[in-house]
């Protein structure tokens, strides 16, 4: 029986990127999207895994997921929190509804599929979680203070998760990623992006890749002793 991994927001980006790794080191992938159903179900296809809708905001529909996937296959050894947005905007000009929804997404978002995943690692007691922040989280920037804020709250939910969970044999850490190509960064126009590049010490924007090879170290056994850390994948722009 391979082992499994849940992905939340793999239908597209990084999360992608780390359904497909994980299935090329033989494990079974279970693809959590909310809107794209249809690259959803392609990677489902492509990657021999399962695609499974689910808004994880909504705590009534992340239950509803885990559920089926705990009767379907039995358990969840490796949990990526990855699912999230952006806004942008400066501080006091960004409307509350839509902070409410990054924080709902980004933050509760990891704690809804936490919630629910965690008593069935806690059941056998083996588990990896590994949620997705940013660089942001960990500096701060401009113009991102709220985006800042939700993926500062990760690491913090990562370093106490960790301590609380420890000796349960689950694993809990965070990678932080840089400036990643993906649609999340849509926006940028070249010239801007050529100026990104300038700040970043090894010369490149990185690659989804980049992110999911460092998640699939910290899911590996190679990475037991590691818990409660926050892995900076950025090419150096943070150091
Ligand atoms: P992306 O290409 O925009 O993809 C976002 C993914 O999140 C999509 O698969 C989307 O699914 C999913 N998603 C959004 N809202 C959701 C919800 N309510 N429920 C379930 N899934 C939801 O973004 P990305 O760049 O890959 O970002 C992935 C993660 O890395 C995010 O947490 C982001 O903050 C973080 N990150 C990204 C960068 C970067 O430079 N790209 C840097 C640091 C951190 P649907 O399309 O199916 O709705």
């Amino acid at each position: 029986m391979p082992k499994t991994i849940l992905v939340t927001g793999a239908s597209r980006g990084i999360g992608a990127s780390v359904a497909k790794v994980f299935a090329d080191n033989g494990y079974k992938v279970l693809i959590n999207y909310n809107n794209s159903v249809r690259e959803a179900e392609a990677l489902a296809v492509h990657t021999g895994g399962e695609a499974f809708k689910a808004d994880v905001s909504d705590s009534a529909a992340v239950e509803s997921m885990v559920k089926s996937i705990i009767e379907k296959y039995g358990r969840i050894d490796v949990l990526v929190n990855n699912a999230g947005i952006s806004v942008t905007g400066l501080f006091d000009m960004v409307p509350d509804e839509e902070v409410r929804r990054l924080f709902d997404i980004n933050v509760f978002g990891a704690f809804n599929c936490t919630k629910f995943v965690l008593p069935h690692m806690l059941k056998r007691k083996y588990g990896k979680i590994i949620n997705i922040s940013s660089m942001w989280g960990e500096t701060g920037a401009s113009c991102e203070v709220h985006y800042s804020a939700a993926k500062a709250a990760l690491i913090g939910f990562t370093k106490a998760l960790a301590k609380e969970v420890g000796t349960s044999g689950i694993n809990v850490n965070c990678v932080a990623p840089g400036f990643i190509m993906t649609d999340m960064n849509r926006c940028y126009t070249a010239e801007e992006i050529a100026d990104i590049t300038e700040e970043i010490p090894v010369g490149r924007c990185g690659s989804t890749l980049d992110v999911a090879e460092s998640v699939l170290f910290l899911a590996s056994e190679r990475a037991s002793f590691i818990t409660g850390q926050v892995l900076g994948v950025n090419g150096g722009m943070v150091i």
